[in-house]
């Protein structure tokens, strides 16, 4: 596994999340703009902030463990399982790069 072209691919992910973070947090606090009249209106869009907000903690979630898959390369344990120490198999870090866990102790 090369652990450069990891981190490359982590730090790209990592961008695009702030980038969507920032977004979604922008939208949620910018208040400049009127507020719509209609209640059914407000409802409508106090329903959406609620979706956005639910977006943006997965964001920061995933940038969690982001940083955390990033130090682990820094330690050396990046690639293995923090809870039984087992070698996570590459395909799923393939597929989700900054896991921590392999998929066994996921489950439990
Ligand atoms: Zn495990």
């Amino acid at each position: 596994m090369n652990l450069d072209e990891v981190r490359t691919k982590l730090l790209a992910l990592r961008k695009e999340l702030t980038a969507r973070h920032e977004r979604i947090d922008k939208h949620i606090h910018h208040r400049d703009e009127p507020r719509a009249q209609d209640s059914e209106e407000r409802a409508g869009e106090s329903s959406n902030d609620e979706t956005m907000e639910l977006l943006d903690a997965n964001a920061l979630e995933e940038l969690q463990q982001i940083d955390h898959a990033l130090a682990r390369i820094d330690l050396g344990t990046y690639g293995q399982c923090e809870k039984c120490k087992d070698p996570i198999p590459e395909e799923r870090l393939e597929f989700l790069p900054y896991t921590s866990q392999c998929v066994s102790c996921t489950v439990d």
